[in-house]
């Protein structure tokens, strides 16, 4: 589970192309980075695997299935989104209810899900506690839970720690890729930050106006960028 394969997937908003022809396959249980400048095409890229957006042309298959014609909610990937969007006058423990009694779920089995989900995210203490009575580190950290408990083949990112304080950030890019290896799940994880790319990344994915660049390993890309652009992005000595 996990396993996403794009195939000269393309994306056109009327006449402007956004995503010129592009191969990507991401593996079950890797952290991927989409990483490039603003406006080159991370976000878009995510809401075409998310479904959020249709294709113009090509395949996306996950765990082997054609998911090209699949709409989001079939598609069993959670997006976690910048803006929380969680619900204010809900406790946390309903917060993070809420898509599984959407579901019908039974209540044994929405409690069992949600006592693993605070337990892998340190919010056992604050079950009971409103989004409005959290930092912003917990609350991301409620929006993540609430995408567990649906336990989704693979959790995409786009830029979920943009609107925090650079001490924080750096406190949660740790938490997220804790929980990258408690879950062994599958994350792609769209950011414009390059520390953040090589810090937290198994694999990046460097974009420049819709075009993958390079894809490797932070070491990979360190040491050996394919051109002026990777070099310059990564920081790497070339
Ligand atoms: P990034 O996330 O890397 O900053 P985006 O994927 O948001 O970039 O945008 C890539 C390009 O696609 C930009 O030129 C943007 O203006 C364009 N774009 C994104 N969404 C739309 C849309 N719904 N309609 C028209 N153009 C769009
Ligand atoms: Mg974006």
């Amino acid at each position: 589970m996990g396993q996403i394969n794009l195939t000269q997937v393309t994306k056109s908003f009327g006449d402007v192309n956004v995503i010129p022809p592009l191969d990507l396959n991401i593996n079950d249980g890797e952290f991927t980075v989409f990483v490039g400048p603003s406006g080159c095409g991370k976000s878009t890229l995510l809401r075409l695997i998310a479904g959020l957006e249709d294709i113009t042309s090509g395949k996306i298959e996950i765990d082997g299935q054609d998911a090209t014609e699949l709409p989001p909610a079939k598609r069993g990937l959670a997006m976690v989104f910048q803006s929380y969007a969680l619900y204010p006058h809900m406790s946390v423990r309903k917060n993070i209810a809420f898509p599984m009694k959407m579901a019908g779920m039974d209540e044994a089995e929405q409690k069992k899900r949600i006592e693993a989900a605070a337990k892998a995210l340190n919010l056992t203490d604050y079950l009971d506690r409103r989004p409005g009575q959290l930092s912003g580190g917990q609350r991301q950290r409620v929006a993540i839970g609430r995408a567990i408990v649906r336990e989704p083949s693979a959790f995409l990112f786009d830029e979920p720690l943009s609107n925090l304080d650079a001490a924080l950030r750096v406190g949660m890019r740790l938490e997220i890729s804790e929980m990258h290896k408690r879950l062994a799940t599958t994350m792609i994880y769209v950011t414009h930050d390059q520390v953040e790319a090589m810090t937290m990344a198994d694999k990046i994915v460097v974009l420049q106006a819709g075009v993958i660049e390079q894809v490797g390993s932070p070491l990979e890309l360190y040491r050996r960028p394919r051109n002026k652009f990777v070099a310059g992005f990564i920081g790497s000595p070339k």
